[in-house]
């Protein structure tokens, strides 16, 4: 099936007088008929429901349907995307371990890596994405377990070279994990460019509506964990009846011990209703993503006309990109986000975005609706102008989502809200 087919089909086909829509299954537990089945589905967990503090049925048919898109062997929903990615890490690393980062990633993500998971004794090592092959891997240690990155990365707009992180990790002997909430699988799918664990934040457009936080780990099955350097996947887990992952499980072995130890003993699983509604969400996800695109590039090519203004424009899908040449390589189409630099600094850049009407100020992005953030004045505001750089933005940067309405309309806001900017 084509990704438009599995969007609207996959991980649910009903069977004769079953519901046409995924039911919602609004339950927390499963009845058994006696001891003997309760002891059968702890033999054989990944075949039964248990609780629904790690699976549920409505849960399931969205797991399989973002596994089947992405081309994984399995996945993993969570509560948010930063559950995804501090599960995923933590599946691979304990205390005493590190692991090596693009340091372009989401200012949540850069706070989990260098602030929470340090106090638990992970370690994160931050590289230049654009840095060499040598220089990347030579960051590497012993005891480093992982390689992560950003497809599209949120603020900076910089795209992941994947084939070439995927030689480093394999180099390596680690996975290699890429956050690709940007892309969505429409416009990317990391697996066949050598990714091995896929994670997202389900609240960006894989939601597209504003209306729930969630994510998933997807996992390609493909990475060799027996390679000497990931005991806890190739010995026996006593607290899990001593299941080895890569023998009992050898299909998807990262999803089935993120989900039987980390989901079990952390319990960040979505509800059925959220996976209902992320459902409903994925059923449109092809046909909205290349709206979005598409008005975004116009937006972009509009905004690099007024030079007068602004400094930069940043938007892989522009020629004058210097990702352009990664995004025709990787993706197909460069996503509904563009940022700018206003040259008048951290004043242009709130009278811009007080001015606006129509495009609507939102601590989100990736939603039906146009929005903007300035950082330097909200998420980043007590940081002074000369450290902004080092968190990858600058005094008039401004971040704009551009949604799903007529672009000749966003673009006339923009407009009006430049010439406000101009005085
Ligand atoms: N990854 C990226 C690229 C993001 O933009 C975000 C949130 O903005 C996250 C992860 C975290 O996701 P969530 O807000 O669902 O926890």
């Amino acid at each position: 099936m084509q990704d438009q087919t599995k969007l609207i089909h996959s991980g649910y086909v009903p069977g004769n007088k079953d519901p046409r829509q995924v039911p919602i299954i609004q339950s927390t537990t499963y009845t058994f008929d006696s001891s003997d089945d309760i002891a059968a589905v702890f033999d054989e967990p990944t075949h039964a429901l248990i609780y629904s503090r790690f699976a549920n049925p409505t849960v399931m048919a969205v797991e399989e349907k973002i596994a089947d898109l992405e081309g994984g062997a399995a996945a993993m929903a969570t509560t948010s995307g930063q559950a995804a990615t501090a599960l995923a890490i933590m599946n691979l690393c304990s205390a005493g371990d590190s692991f090596v980062t693009s340091s372009e990633i989401y200012g949540g993500t850069s706070n989990l890596f260098a602030t929470t998971l340090k106090r638990f004794g992970i370690e994160a090592i931050f590289v230049d994405q654009n840095a060499s092959e040598e220089e990347i891997a030579a960051a590497f240690k012993p005891n480093t377990k992982a390689l992560f990155g950003e497809i599209i990365a949120n603020p900076a707009m910089s795209v992941l070279d994947v084939e070439k992180f995927a030689r480093i990790a394999h180099g390596q002997g680690v996975p290699l994990i890429v956050d690709s909430t940007f892309a969505t699988p429409i416009l990317c799918k990391p697996i066949e460019h050598g990714a091995d664990i896929v994670v997202h934040s389900t609240s960006k457009y894989m939601d597209g509506h504003a209306i729930q936080v969630g994510g998933v780990i997807v996992d390609s099955g493909k990475f060799d964990f027996t390679n000497g350097k990931f005991p806890d996947f190739t010995e026996p887990d006593e607290s899990y009846h001593g299941v080895v992952y890569t023998k009992d499980y050898a299909v998807a072995p990262f999803v089935i011990k993120a989900r039987m130890q980390l989901q079990r003993d952390f319990g960040a699983y979505p509800a059925a209703h959220s996976a209902f509604m992320l459902n409903q969400s994925l059923e449109s996800l092809d046909v909205r993503m290349r709206r979005h695109c598409e008005n975004a590039l116009k937006v972009a090519e509009y905004l690099e006309s007024r030079t007068d203004l602004l400094n930069d424009v940043r938007y892989p899908g522009l020629k004058s990109s210097p990702y352009y040449e990664l995004a025709q390589k990787y993706l197909d189409g460069a996503s509904g986000v563009v940022t700018v630099d206003l040259k008048g600094g951290r004043e242009a850049g709130t009278t811009f975005m007080d001015a606006l009407q129509l495009v609507t100020r939102q601590v989100h992005v990736a939603d039906s609706r146009s929005c903007v953030l300035h950082p330097a004045s909200t998420t980043h505001r007590q940081v002074p102008d000369e450290q902004l750089p080092a968190v990858g933005i600058t005094p008039g940067l401004v971040r704009l989502s551009i949604g799903l309405e007529n672009v000749d309309d966003i673009i006339a806001d923009i407009e009006q809200a430049l010439a406000k900017v101009e005085g």
